[in-house]
């Protein structure tokens, strides 16, 4: 609307609360005395800092006018388009001349027309989705895994917590019985286990674990002698906020070399502690299996070890574009599906949900079903195959190398290879 810079910087006084609950009356009543009205942009329902923010006022004697969900929608998200659209009626009514109306319209026009383009450029709607894991995200393979071992020991409640891997909760896998904040998966399963058949299961990741999961949880639950099987995802940064440092960073200037979760969990008293690449499914659906299923009792930990395949990439391909450059040898893995052997089930795609997995058409004329493929924006995880593996499916997937700056050697072989592979498809 032109009445902020790019920093922030605004010709309207604005108090941003980064602290919603409680609100601090002196701190509102100060920010209110010398303003005629003051707008309250308050997304949800219904509005408290608004009737709170009133009451403050009406307290201190002041006669400031207090507006909000009048101008603004009561339900819903408070997108630029929504708040524009609020915030000029708002300006109209009570700013004078603040707002060049005409400006904010042209913007908004704009905006449609980019829009509408965008939307002339897709052949056809884009499908509705849910939320879902990232391709190559480390948690994947172990709800993938929790959803092998459940075909052995049975269902079992899934406390989940807050982060990426309540993702879980939604198809294909189905995970995640109950959720109640950051960190508070294993408290809160201690609510539900005396009622469970079968030893339940909460998953916590290793933001939550250094927050509040390793004495909410943990802690607690070896003082008051729990059970229960508590799985950490330990890929070394809060991801569901933007890859920040914790104390388990390799990089943590906090703990210097990064303070190690198994450590901290030995020295509480844990006894039976597990670590797991995220990636190996077959081994995390054993360790799962044993867990749920052992006489012994107390609380069963597998940290689940696995860096995201995005940042792990990031990082490998700006040191293999320097080594590229110099023109020497970068090898680059290579996923796909053999058209001849996948049988057209599609449980590799109802088993991972990976988003780089989609279907194409039967290259052969006599079978109907749309076959597998991995598509172009594939991480390389390998998480297709291990899981077609693990879930005992076809051996649909393959692992090829892209080599570049190959040596004579292989180009000698590969040059080799392609003429017996020709002459034994009679080419
Ligand atoms: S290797 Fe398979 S599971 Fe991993 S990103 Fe590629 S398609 Fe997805």
């Amino acid at each position: 609307m032109g009445l902020a810079d790019d920093d922030g910087r605004s010709d309207i006084d604005i108090l941003c609360l980064n602290m919603t609950y409680p609100l601090v009356p002196d701190e509102i009543v100060e920010f209110a005395r010398d303003k005629d009205r003051v707008l309250i942009l308050e997304e949800g329902n219904p509005a408290y800092m608004e009737q709170q923010a009133l009451c403050f006022i009406v307290d201190a004697g002041l006669s400031t006018r207090i507006d909000g969900k009048n101008y603004l929608p009561e339900v819903s998200e408070y997108t630029g388009e929504v708040l524009a659209s609020g915030l000029g009626r708002y300006f109209t009514e009570n700013g004078g001349n603040i707002l060049d109306l005409e400006t904010v319209r042209e913007r908004m026009e704009r905006m449609e027309r980019v829009r509408a383009a965008a939307g002339a450029l897709m052949e056809a709607p884009l499908p509705p989705r849910q939320p879902i894991f990232c391709t190559g995200c480390p948690e994947r393979p172990v709800f993938g895994a929790i959803k092998l071992a459940e075909r052995e020991v049975g269902k079992v409640h899934v406390s989940a917590d807050i982060g990426c891997h309540a993702f879980a909760t939604f198809a294909p896998f189905n995970q995640g019985n109950s959720i109640l904040g950051y960190g508070l998966s294993l408290a809160s399963m201690a609510a539900v286990t005396p009622m469970q058949e079968r030893r339940s299961l909460a998953i916590m990741g290793d933001g939550s674990f250094w927050h509040n999961g390793l004495q909410t949880g943990v802690a607690s639950n070896l003082y008051n002698k729990g059970d229960g099987v508590l799985i950490i995802m330990n890929n070394g940064y809060t991801s569901t906020t933007g890859q920040q440092v914790i104390p388990s960073s390799k990089h943590s200037e906090i703990f210097g070399t990064g303070a190690k979760i198994a450590t901290k969990l030995e020295a509480l008293g844990v006894k039976r502690l597990k670590t797991v690449r995220t990636y190996s499914v077959e081994m995390m659906v054993k360790t799962l299996k044993e867990a749920f299923t052992t006489t012994q009792k107390g609380l069963k930990v597998i940290i689940a070890d696995g860096e995201f395949m995005l940042a792990r990439q990031r990082r490998e391909w700006s040191e293999k574009a320097k080594v590229l450059k110099e023109g020497r040898r970068v090898e680059q893995a290579k996923f796909g599906v053999d058209a001849e052997v996948c049988t057209g089930d599609h449980s590799c795609i109802r088993l991972s949900g990976c988003p780089s997995l989609g279907v194409r058409a039967n290259p052969d004329p006599l079978r109907k079903d749309p076959i597998a493929e991995v598509k172009q924006d594939c991480m390389a995880c390998g998480l297709c195959g291990e899981m077609a593996h693990a879930a005992v499916l076809y051996p649909s997937f393959y692992r090829a190398a892209r080599i570049h700056n190959a040596g004579w050697f292989e180009r000698r072989l590969h040059g080799l290879r392609s003429r017996v592979i020709a002459a034994m498809a009679g080419v």
